[in-house]
């Protein structure tokens, strides 16, 4: 018999039964996340029902220090590469449905995925996100691994290439994750879209994916067959949020409990226009900008070790004022049309031909630009998956606060690199003086010394320097 995963009836009980606290209560639940240990999921449901902003300014505050003391001020960045928009399911709220007659089809071929790999390369990017839909006749296994071989293999003209490359396909059986496995991949994603199996059941009427327990039981097959980490993550806007907040905490404990391993990251996209898919235009669960701010502030605090993935789907504003909340992963200069790169798409285009709506559409170096003025270190690193520090591994150093001591001088050192290749004479300038302000805050001064010498060494030309 499947073990439990998610106890539909207690999460809604918590919810309902939890009243709005008092600020002895609030107090009490911010010192005990403070420990660093996370919370209850009482109390995390006692904390979203907050809403008077002296008190909501307390959590968010406290969620900062938390970010603070595990991450650091660096942001990791990446851009998703869509292979394939071919999908023979029907989610209600996606572009690439296969209902949607009026879309364009496209699997890239290798000679384009090279093409496309170069594009994201030349803004500067070291991480992919890779993507498809659901169809197994155009865009097979098979042909996704190829595809992955053919993004490794592209160097752009300053010799760089893509470090890292994550996944975020539909769910793989038992066998295929093994195969899977043997990839040089970083973190295998699945969002379960909602927790709630009667709404899934309604927004996914045909095709693989209306199998709810296919889905919510992929990290169980992912995790038993090789994988090391795994994101979560679900699609805000189709129930109640604070059932979904609750539910993917209790996701995350239960990967934790049974396979000694916690999800590496939490998505938390929100429900944005897709041409052709009719939820998307009326959502039924819509999140305000302040519910996805309590969001992530009680996710930080709940599971404070798990990194947090924030789209371009979201304004350019929100997105700033999220980094300081929890966030520790972005997207930048993102298309989801497959080839998008290729091409010059405009916003627009994205809602013709992409599977939805993005809302933060600079440029990525304008992107930079924005993190560094708000005092972040923009980070390519992709060193912990390549030292292997992967899976347990990654959580054990996670935990202490060690993670600290590495992306702190390698979100240093891929920064001067990108300054360095890449960067706009203004972007160098601020970059370099936030470089100069972050190697004081290194603790360790063979760490802060080492620093030092290998920033040198990039600016002599050397790449690809790490801890
Ligand atoms: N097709 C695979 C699947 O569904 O698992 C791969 C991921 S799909 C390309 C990426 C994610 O986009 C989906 O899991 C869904 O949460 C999200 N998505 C789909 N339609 C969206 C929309 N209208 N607005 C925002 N996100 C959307
Ligand atoms: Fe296909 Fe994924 Fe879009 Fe659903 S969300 S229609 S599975 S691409």
């Amino acid at each position: 018999m499947k073990r439990e995963i998610i106890d539909e009836k207690k999460l809604l009980s918590i919810l309902e039964n939890t009243s709005k606290p008092d600020k002895v209560q609030i107090d009490e639940i911010l010192s005990k996340a403070l420990e660093l240990n996370g919370i209850e999921l009482e109390e995390t449901a006692t904390l979203l029902n907050v809403d008077e902003p002296e008190q909501l300014e307390k959590i968010f505050h406290t969620a900062y220090k938390v970010k603070e003391e595990i991450y650091g001020r660096r942001l990791v960045l990446f851009a998703p590469l869509y292979t394939s928009n071919y999908c023979a399911n029907n989610c209600l709220y996606c572009g690439f449905r296969a209902d949607n007659k009026e879309i364009t089809r496209h699997a890239l071929t290798i000679e384009q995925i090279k093409e496309e790999t170069l594009g994201i390369l030349e803004q500067g990017h070291k991480r992919i996100l890779m993507l498809m839909g659901e169809n197994h006749k155009q865009s097979s296994l098979d042909k996704f691994i190829e595809a992955i071989e053919a993004v490794y293999s592209v160097r752009d003209s300053k010799g760089s290439s893509i470090r890292r490359i994550n996944v975020e396909i539909a769910p793989l059986s038992a066998e295929e994750f093994q195969r899977f496995s043997l990839v040089p991949i970083g973190t295998y994603t699945v969002f379960q879209e909602t927790y709630h199996r009667e709404i899934y059941q309604k927004m996914h009427p045909s095709g693989k994916k209306a199998d709810y327990e296919w889905r919510l039981y992929v990290m169980d097959r992912a995790l038993a067959n090789g994988m090391h980490d795994v994101g979560i993550g679900v699609l805000f806007g189709l129930f109640d949020y604070r059932f979904e907040v609750l539910s993917l905490i209790e996701h995350s404990r239960y990967l934790d409990k049974y396979f000694g391993v916690g999800p590496h990251t939490i998505s938390i996209p929100r429900i944005k226009p897709a041409k052709n898919a009719p939820v998307s235009n009326n959502i039924p669960y819509p999140v305000s900008d302040l519910e996805l701010k309590k969001v992530v502030a009680a996710l930080r605090l709940s599971v404070p070790y798990t990194g947090m993935i924030l789209s371009t789907r979201e304004p350019a504003q929100l997105r700033s004022e999220l980094f300081d909340l929890g966030i520790s992963q972005i997207s930048a200069g993102s298309r989801t049309v497959p080839g998008g790169y290729k091409q010059a798409f405009s916003a627009s285009s994205e809602y013709e031909e992409g599977q939805f709506v993005l809302n933060d559409c600079r440029s990525s170096g304008e992107v930079i630009a924005d993190v560094i003025r708000h005092g972040y270190i923009p980070s390519f690193c992709t060193a912990c998956y390549r030292s292997g520090r992967v899976g347990e591994d990654f959580m054990d150093q996670a935990k202490p606060g060690l993670i600290k001591l590495y992306c702190q001088p390698n979100g240093l050192t891929t920064l001067k690199e990108y300054l360095v290749d890449y960067a706009d004479e203004e972007t160098r300038k601020i970059g370099e003086e936030l470089i100069e302000r972050e190697i004081l805050q290194i603790p360790d001064e063979h760490v802060r010394q080492l620093t030092r010498d290998y920033l040198h060494r990039i600016e002599q030309g050397e790449r690809d320097l790490f801890f």
